[in-house]
């Protein structure tokens, strides 16, 4: 039986077109992440990182699955080190250098030349990217499951402020039938029309001639074109 600290604790796997709808409702202003999907995914980093502190103890499978690792990516690392603690680091990074020169030790052994160059000592994909493709993939089904179903999600989305990124538009277009998707990429293609306009505008003003006019909507366009056009 799981107990029950690691049942609170673990990330759930479920991937609801609820949870994206008031993702496309409530995500907050530039310079965060403002699609939708991309949130849902950082959001599934930041619990499995939650997790790994908090179950590194209890959670043998998971303990096993970081000790296949090499630690954290680089974006994770960072994010590791605002959500992690001292303590639960220093047991996480313990296993990895052990690992590291466990590994090592055996390279060392002297070899027969002509020898093969050896490959890096590198461990599996960093748990947290794992957890966050998982993550995308199943939020990524449910939009196309509604889009076939419904027009829930179409509907929510085309009155969100932001939309989603043009990576994810791009997957969620790819998964579902050409006649499906013709809705979905004229609502794209309205939002990058007027990003386009709008980071015109800014061009525009800064001109010396048109200086003295008012910053309007386009005035953190340039944001969010930083973050809609980010691939990660
Ligand atoms: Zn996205
Ligand atoms: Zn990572």
């Amino acid at each position: 039986m799981v107990p029950e600290t690691v049942m609170r604790h673990r990330p759930t796997l479920e991937a609801s077109v609820e949870e994206i709808i008031e993702a496309l409702r409530d995500v907050p202003a530039a310079p965060s992440t403002l699609c939708a999907l991309c949130y849902l995914k950082n959001r599934a980093a930041e619990r499995a990182i939650k997790a790994l502190y908090t179950e590194l103890v209890n959670d043998y499978d998971l303990r096993l699955r970081w000790r296949q690792t090499h630690g954290f990516c680089q974006r994770h690392s960072e994010l590791a080190s605002r959500l992690g603690d001292p303590l639960g680091t220093a047991i996480l990074y313990i296993d990895v250098v052990e690992g590291f020169l466990k590994k090592d030790a055996a390279e060392l052994r002297p070899r027969r030349w002509p020898a093969t160059p050896r490959a890096p000592i590198l461990g599996k994909t960093c748990l947290c990217c794992e957890d966050e493709a998982g993550a995308e993939k199943r939020y990524l089904k449910a939009a196309a499951a509604s889009m076939h179903r419904d027009h829930i999600f179409l509907e929510a989305l085309k009155q969100s402020k932001y939309g989603l990124c043009v990576k994810h538009s791009a997957l969620l277009c790819s998964l579902v039938p050409e006649s499906e998707s013709v809705e979905l990429r004229e609502e794209n293609r309205r939002r990058v029309i007027i990003l386009r306009d709008q980071l015109a505008e800014i061009v525009r003003k800064s001109d010396y001639r048109f200086q003295h006019e008012s910053r309007g909507e386009e005035k953190d366009s340039w944001l969010r074109a930083l973050q809609m056009y980010s691939t990660i």
